[in-house]
């Protein structure tokens, strides 16, 4: 068993936890990341990326990924393979308990585990996943310019992607399960108001009906009645909601009714003193790769100045 004493430790490497690492390396703060299950997080599960700024060509998810902790650990940051299962906030210093057995203290924790969309569970949706399906219209709406596509889902991610998309495409079809929307209403009342949009109400997706060059159809169920119908689409949408990856931190910080990390407005500082959070595991709203680094660049400037401040 390995008991190591850092300054620093950054749960989580994706877009947020590498950026944490390169902006704590260079602050000569000698960082460990865990990487978790799925180092490099939801962009390592994505093709191509066009709009992470800095690249002129279509880049790729993962390459991106080996880049952001390649820069990471060329500035300083070491990177553990392993995952956090516990935090002990009230010992002094911080001690994180690995999976392995390992336990490591730290002064500051930046916690930054993302987030995973939820799907259907289909088997044709994981077949035709990033070949016709998708879980965010930001990163890959562009991809089905002028073409049919559909959204599942009822809340406000899944109206804003609709919304999103029926400037870029021809048609979009929102699939929801019930007669109503859960999304707010000033969002309803554009959809409903979009000429290319349309609701199939009471239907849910039973299966992607595609071919080697992608989707072309899927397949409904009536949530009434048997009725089940096709529709033609290139373009599957998920936006039935996310689940943040807090677990492990639920009885030591404030965590919103939906499971994401509280943080001071404007800031990266959690309920707890010496910890805090950046990225998809606190952003529900734009939960883009950009916005993600960015806050994780905030979470390292935040916990070097709390660094100071103990030192002092
Ligand atoms: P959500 O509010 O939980 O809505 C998920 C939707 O997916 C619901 O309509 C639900 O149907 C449907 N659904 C769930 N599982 C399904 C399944 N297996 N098959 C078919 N449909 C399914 O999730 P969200 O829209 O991602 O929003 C999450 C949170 O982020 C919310 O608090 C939301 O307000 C917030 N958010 C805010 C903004 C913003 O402020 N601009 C933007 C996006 C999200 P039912 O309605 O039948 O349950």
């Amino acid at each position: 068993m390995t008991h190591s004493h850092e300054k620093i430790i950054i749960i989580g490497a994706g877009a947020a936890g590498y950026t944490a690492a390169i902006y704590a390396a260079r602050a000569n703060l000698s960082p460990v990341i865990l990487a978790g299950l799925q180092p490099g997080g939801q962009l390592t599960i994505t093709t191509d990326v066009e709009n992470y700024p800095g690249f002129s060509d279509v880049i790729q998810g993962p390459w991106l990924m080996q880049e952001m902790q390649k820069q990471a650990e060329n500035v300083g940051a070491r990177v553990v393979y392993d995952i956090a299962t516990s935090i002990n906030a009230s010992s002094s210093p911080m001690q994180i308990t690995l999976d392995g057995g390992d336990v490591l203290t730290a002064d500051s924790i930046v916690i930054a585990t993302g987030a995973q969309a939820r799907w259907l569970g289909l088997e044709s949706e994981a077949i035709f996943n990033g070949r016709g399906v998708s879980a965010c219209a930001t990163c890959d709406g562009f991809f089905y310019k002028e073409r049919d596509v559909v959204v599942i889902g009822g809340g406000n991610t899944a109206v804003e992607e609709a919304l999103y998309l029926s400037n870029l495409c021809r048609s979009v079809t929102l699939i929801h399960r019930r007669d109503t929307l859960r999304a707010e209403q000033i969002l309803q009342e554009r959809i409903f108001k979009q000429p290319n949009i349309s609701v199939e109400w009471n239907y849910t997706v039973t299966e992607i009906l595609g071919n080697d060059d992608g989707v072309n159809a899927v397949s409904l169920k009536s949530t009434k009645n048997d009725d089940e119908k096709k529709i033609s689409t290139h373009g599957v949408f998920v936006a039935i909601g996310h689940d943040p990856a807090t677990k492990p931190f639920k009885n030591i910080l404030e965590l919103d009714d939906e499971g994401y990390i509280k943080v001071k407005s404007g800031t990266t500082l959690t309920s707890k003193s010496g910890i805090f959070a950046a990225g998809d595991c606190v952003d529900k709203v734009y939960r883009q790769a950009v916005t993600a680094a960015g806050m994780g660049c905030m979470a390292a400037l935040d916990a070097e100045k709390y660094l100071a401040s103990i030192d002092d």
